[in-house]
């Protein structure tokens, strides 16, 4: 049987700020038969995770497109790889049937064809499908973002005093939630009022600023943090890192998760004040979650209590239909999204 396929591809490479126009929707045929003697599996795609890293492989040129197989580049008029949620409507692969569930890597399309590479059968256990997107995907890695950035990479003790940027996305709304569950007192900072509040009131955090509206970011840190800043959360990069690292105490630990603000502009990047790391003795790793997949079972009974219990919130930003990928990408730059931003591609969820 054939069907058409949609599915948003880049028109050209994108080297600065993404706009919509950058992005087209393509329609070809798509047969959901699959041939005899390959392991294909074909997949409906029900929920697709919205991510930034995903700019930088759609550059001319990235660092980061040699550094992973998961990063590399993507070409115009090709299909794009992502993670999501589907179903399997056909497969000549052992591992899956007819009907079953999956998580990993899928397509901005309404149907994908994989080989089982980074994919899984998924069991909701009760939680909806968009959490297996983003927050519990084993393969999306949102949690191992979180997860091992705080506490595998910046080591953290109770009562110490933690800095998030872009504190209410995806990954930096984890870490607020990890870190005051664990007892340390947080700051974050988001680009709006209602981001401000969210983080304070809906998930507990001790203090939170809007940094589109301060003009010395140093001298804001050192309100927020009188006693200095004992870990830093890094997912902007630029000016405020370097004002994080200016208000670092002695033996402060940065994670270097995202760099977001040099994405889409190369001005940002900011050679550090690197005496101040020297003589506070300041530890910076950059780490990529993919190394620690081993982690995911200790990340499991360290989460799923929390959410059922309430002692963590799920963040979402789902926006609805496959036209708005290309909005919803578009969106992260300016901070549309509140939460770990998802497409709902297909309204056939069968969870519903
Ligand atoms: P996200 O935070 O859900 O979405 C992006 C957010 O970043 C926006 O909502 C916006 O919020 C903020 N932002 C946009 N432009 C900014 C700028 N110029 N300066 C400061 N903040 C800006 O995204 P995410 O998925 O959680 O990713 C967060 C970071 O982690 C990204 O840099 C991403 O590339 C990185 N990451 C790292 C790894 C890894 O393995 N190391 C893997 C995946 C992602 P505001 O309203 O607050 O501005």
């Amino acid at each position: 049987m054939e069907v058409t396929n949609k599915f948003i591809v880049i028109k050209a490479k994108i080297d600065g700020e993404p706009q919509q126009s950058d992005f087209e929707l393509k329609t070809e045929p798509f047969s959901l038969m699959v041939n005899q003697g390959s392991e294909d599996v074909i997949i409906k795609n029900l929920y697709v995770s919205i991510d930034p890293y995903q700019i930088n492989r759609m550059k001319t040129v990235s660092s980061s497109q040699k550094a992973s197989e998961f990063a590399m580049q993507i070409a115009p008029g090709e299909v794009i790889d992502a993670y999501g949620v589907g179903m399997v409507v056909a497969s000549r692969n052992p591992k899956f049937v007819k009907g079953d569930y999956v998580v990993g890597l899928i397509s901005w399309g309404e149907y994908s064809i994989s080989k089982g590479f980074i994919l899984s059968k998924l069991d909701p256990v009760g939680f909806p499908l968009s959490y297996h997107v983003g927050l519990l995907g084993n393969s999306s890695l949102i949690w191992a973002h979180a997860f091992v950035g705080f506490f595998e990479v910046c080591k953290p003790k109770k009562g110490e005093k933690v800095f998030v940027s872009a504190a209410s996305g995806s990954v930096g709304n984890l870490v607020g939630q990890y870190a005051k569950n664990l007892g340390c007192y947080v700051v974050g900072c988001a680009g709006s009022p209602n981001k401000v509040k969210l983080l304070k009131e809906k998930l507990g955090f001790d203090g939170a600023f809007n940094y589109k509206e301060e003009t010395d970011l140093n001298s804001t840190l050192e309100r927020y943090f009188p006693d200095g800043i004992d870990i830093y959360f890094d997912n902007a990069g630029g000016e405020m890192l370097e004002a994080a690292i200016s208000n670092m105490n002695l033996y402060g630990r940065v994670a270097l998760c995202g760099v977001i603000s040099e994405y889409i502009d190369v001005e940002k990047h900011k050679t550090l004040n690197l005496l101040n790391v020297i003589y506070k003795r300041i530890m910076i790793q950059g780490f990529l979650s993919g190394d620690y997949m081993h982690l995911f079972p200790k990340f499991v009974s360290a989460t799923v209590d929390h959410l059922r219990t309430g002692k963590m919130q799920v963040l979402e930003d789902i926006s609805t239909g496959l036209e708005s990928v290309p909005s919803a990408f578009v969106g992260l730059f300016h901070g549309y999204n509140v939460g770990k931003k998802i497409v709902r591609i297909s309204d056939d969820l069968g969870d519903e």
